[in-house]
């Protein structure tokens, strides 16, 4: 059995000049003294309506429902139904704004966070956000 607390995976660990503040308070993330944070990912996603109108049409060959919408994915090409618009974007967010507690004034919403990364993306990459 380890001693360590728990075991995590260093691909994914983060170095000092990785950091930025909170998204939302701005602050830093051990600003209220607990050592967890959140790093989250947001990701624009389009639908590509061609393939799912063909996914549907064989799940219609199959007699609908949820049983033939599993036997089309088995049988037919799972062709990718959701695409990547540009590219991910991390963001961090405190402890005290993920969950409201603390010293936060506010606690964070998907929506509102969502704002404030794309508005911090934009920043990041002027030439992406015309387009
Ligand atoms: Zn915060």
């Amino acid at each position: 059995m380890s001693d360590k607390p728990f075991e995590y995976d260093r691909k994914r660990a983060m170095k000092h000049e990785d950091f930025e503040n909170c998204i939302v308070c701005g602050r830093g993330m051990m600003h209220s003294g607990m050592p967890i944070f959140y790093r989250v990912t947001i990701e624009t996603m389009g639908i590509d309506s061609h393939a799912v109108m063909r996914a549907h049409g064989l799940e219609l060959q199959f007699g609908g429902g949820p049983l033939a919408a599993r036997i089309a994915n088995a049988m037919g090409p799972n062709e990718d139904l959701g695409l990547p618009i540009g590219d991910a974007h991390k963001t961090l967010l405190c402890h005290d704004c993920a969950t409201g507690q603390g010293t936060a004034r506010r606690s964070a919403d998907v929506m509102y966070v969502f704002g404030l990364a794309a508005e911090r993306a934009a920043k990041a990459n002027p030439e992406k956000a015309d387009g």
